[in-house]
């Protein structure tokens, strides 16, 4: 079985990842929770245009992923969990929270530092925010959270099965947590206490930088609680608060082409310096 899994690891990500999408993109249309602004044939041809160029860049320059260290990690009995005996529960557990309090610092730092924020910056630059504003990321964050994470499954010596999970659940949680869904108030205070909900990282993705740089999880909502990131709800309310970033709200910023450039681009950074400064 769970060679089965290993061996079909693209083919069951994919499925997956179509599945949610599609299952998201319906709850969208059934129970909207904001009008959103841009069409959205242009904005998810574009923004699943970047999810091909990223999954072609990644396989071939990482042909097995984070699955293939965590292979090695155990062909070569390499990493924290080849030398302990924990239940494999515990090990499991243990290794999904490591990996996405990782992802969770990995966030921070593409806000703090202004070279990783030029490169994060198209996830945040989308005027809308829906289920494709989730699998909106550049190649070069893609490429770095890859490396990022088989270090941390080399050391904590993930078994690959937890790291097919984690990716799976990375995946969909992220593009749960960026639907334009509406979850009855009930609903949402019980599911964030224990994971992100959309209206939780909606905040994230606010037009004010000050929101901007609140609710960097993905996963679990306890890490921004603990590290005093956390903000309930956007000043403006859901329906009213601007999403994106004020430099690159024009048409001609938004193309699939100015996406891939955008860590290089120039335009109004005047202003993009401002919104930064205004923190
Ligand atoms: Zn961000
Ligand atoms: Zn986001």
């Amino acid at each position: 079985m769970l060679n089965f899994i290993i061996m079909h690891e693209v083919q069951i990500r994919v499925g997956v990842f179509a599945g949610i999408f599609a299952a998201i993109a319906l709850w969208e249309l059934i129970a909207p929770r904001r009008v959103l602004q841009v069409s959205k044939i242009v904005r998810w041809a574009n923004n699943l245009g970047i999810v091909v160029i990223n999954t072609i860049i990644l396989r071939l320059l990482f042909p097995t992923a984070a699955v293939g260290a965590a292979i090695f990690a155990a062909s070569y009995n390499f990493g924290i969990f080849n030398f302990v005996l924990w239940p494999v529960w515990i090990e499991a557990l243990f290794s999904l929270i490591v990996l996405d309090l990782l992802i969770y610092v990995q966030h921070v730092m593409f806000h703090a530092f202004p070279a990783l924020w030029r490169v994060h910056r198209i996830h945040h630059a989308d005027v809308d925010f829906d289920v494709s504003t989730g699998v909106r990321f550049h190649p070069i964050e893609i490429l770095a959270s890859m490396m990022i994470k088989m270090a941390a499954i080399g050391v904590l010596g993930a078994a690959p099965l937890v790291v097919i999970i984690f990716e799976v659940l990375l995946n969909g949680t992220s593009m749960f947590n960026h639907g334009n869904i509406k979850l009855p108030q009930l609903v949402d205070k019980w599911v964030r206490f224990v994971l992100v909900t959309p209206d939780m990282h909606r905040v994230h993705h606010s037009v004010i930088a000050e929101e901007t740089d609140r609710n960097f999880g993905f996963n679990l909502s306890c890490w921004d609680r603990i590290f005093g990131t956390y903000k309930a709800q956007p000043d403006a309310g859901h329906r009213n608060m601007a999403v994106g970033l004020e430099q690159f709200r024009e048409p001609r910023m938004q193309s699939l082409w100015k996406l891939v450039l955008m860590p290089i681009l120039n335009e109004n950074e005047v202003s993009s310096k401002i919104h930064r400064k205004e923190k």
